[in-house]
């Protein structure tokens, strides 16, 4: 259950930096309708919902204001910044395309779940995997559920807290 609300919260999480806030009047206490320019997610009921032409319909209607801006998710991209890191170390190569397809359906399932949780990049450099995520409780998930579904991987979690908390996962595999 723990798991489950620090996920909540930080769905709504925005990175604040120098002290500006420029998107959190979208967190949880803003009333009203808005929609993401990125990626169509549209705000209302004091949370990022996928895309409803239903709802800002309705709202035009009902005679409220529809602000355009960028919901968490698309601003973190935007800023090539992200919440969770999974950097995966000695993929071997026989396993190497199913984990990858494993990656990609967990990305999906999130994503359906949640319009905020989303696998940013999934990237190969010098032999090592990095997958980036707009939420770091998902890029623990996602280690965990590597590490059981192929139990030949070691994982070391840690979190940092500036400029905002990340979670960030290091696995080996071996
Ligand atoms: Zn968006």
């Amino acid at each position: 259950m723990k798991t489950r609300t620090i996920a909540k919260l930080h769905s709504f999480r925005v990175p604040q930096r120098g002290g500006s806030a420029q998107h959190s009047e979208y967190g949880r206490t803003r009333k009203g309708v808005a929609f993401c320019s990125s990626c169509g997610n549209v705000y209302h009921h004091k949370e990022w919902h996928r895309r409803s032409s239903r709802v800002l319909a309705q709202a035009k209607r009902n005679g409220q204001a529809i602000t355009k801006t960028l919901c968490p998710a698309c601003s973190l991209v935007g800023k090539r910044m992200f919440e969770g890191e999974l950097v995966l170390r000695n993929l071997p190569a026989a396993i190497e395309e199913e984990v990858l397809r494993l990656v990609r359906g967990f990305g999906a399932r999130a994503l359906r779940r949640d319009s905020q949780h989303r696998i940013i990049a999934i990237e190969h450099l010098k032999g090592v995997w990095r997958i980036t995520t707009t939420e770091n409780q998902l890029a623990i998930r996602l280690a965990k559920k590597i590490r059981d579904t192929f139990k030949r991987a070691t994982l070391a979690i840690s979190h940092s807290r500036e400029p905002f908390e990340v979670g960030r996962v290091n696995m080996v595999f071996s």
